[in-house]
């Protein structure tokens, strides 16, 4: 049953209330086992798309190493970072925002447009729908922390390069390790293939609880906002995820 909020809330971001009916428990989160059962290093090799030809290591000559053991450190590497192109192009650097020490870590693909301008990440359009989903489930943006894969703006929001997922990986490994989620929520397909390391479809990925490779932090993956805003359709779907999210946070 609906609180008034959570009704309220879910109108706010296009769910009508017929769409609403409990899905059975078992076609919730089916998969389950496995998935906990991969075990590779998080993040080590980028995934860039569904089509990709497979991606060679890339040659890290050059890329500049940094201390990365505490927050003002990670935030003043990723602030003077120049490891890939990205930081020549983009206007200001977005390192994440949110609750340092959050049950939940959100991660996006990259800063667009406003998020370039600002500073902070998910501040445009997809970013106002974000926080009406999370308010659905009762949650706010002190109590998340949010950030991207890449931490730099790709010019006209092209898809990230291998290079630049990378050179950027390390500040999210960096990131996850100061944060130390009980659950990460993987937003859009870039995100939730490279976060996996799978070249599955986004649909494939989501209704599954994952654990982030190299770690044991369940993961769960969900439609990119900025995709819903296009695809209103998808919502209802949307909605399903955020209860299997709400509920895992809660177990
Ligand atoms: N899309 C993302 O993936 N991240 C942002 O910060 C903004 C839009």
């Amino acid at each position: 049953m609906l609180t008034p909020r959570q009704q309220h809330c879910l109108n706010a971001i296009g769910v009508s209330a017929w769409q609403l009916r409990p899905a059975p428990e078992a076609a919730t989160l089916p998969g389950q086992a496995e998935s906990v059962a991969r075990a590779e290093s998080a993040l080590a090799v980028p995934v860039q798309s569904a089509t990709a030809e497979p991606v060679a290591k890339p040659d890290t000559a050059g890329v500049r190493s940094f201390e990365l053991n505490d927050w003002t450190h990670t935030l003043q590497a990723i602030e003077v970072c120049e490891n890939c192109d990205l930081a020549r192009t983009c206007t200001r650097k977005v390192p994440g925002k949110g609750f340092q020490q959050a049950d939940l870590m959100i991660i996006g693909e990259a800063p667009g447009h406003d998020e370039d301008i600002q500073g902070q990440p998910f501040v445009g359009r997809a970013g106002t729908l974000l926080d009406k989903m999370l308010a659905a489930i009762g949650l706010g943006e002190d109590s998340v922390y949010i950030t991207n894969i890449l931490k730099c703006r790709p010019p006209g929001n092209r898809d990230p390069h291998v290079d630049e997922i990378q050179a950027c990986a390390p500040f999210l490994q960096a990131q996850i390790r100061l944060v130390q989620p009980k659950v990460i929520l993987s937003v859009g397909r870039i995100s939730a293939q490279n976060l996996l390391q799978q070249h599955s479809p986004l649909g494939k990925l989501r209704l599954q609880q994952h654990v982030l490779p190299g770690s044991e932090i369940p993961l769960l993956v969900t439609y990119h906002p900025a995709y819903l805003l296009r695809t209103p359709s998808e919502k209802a779907r949307s909605w399903q995820d955020l209860k299997a999210l709400h509920r895992l946070l809660h177990q």
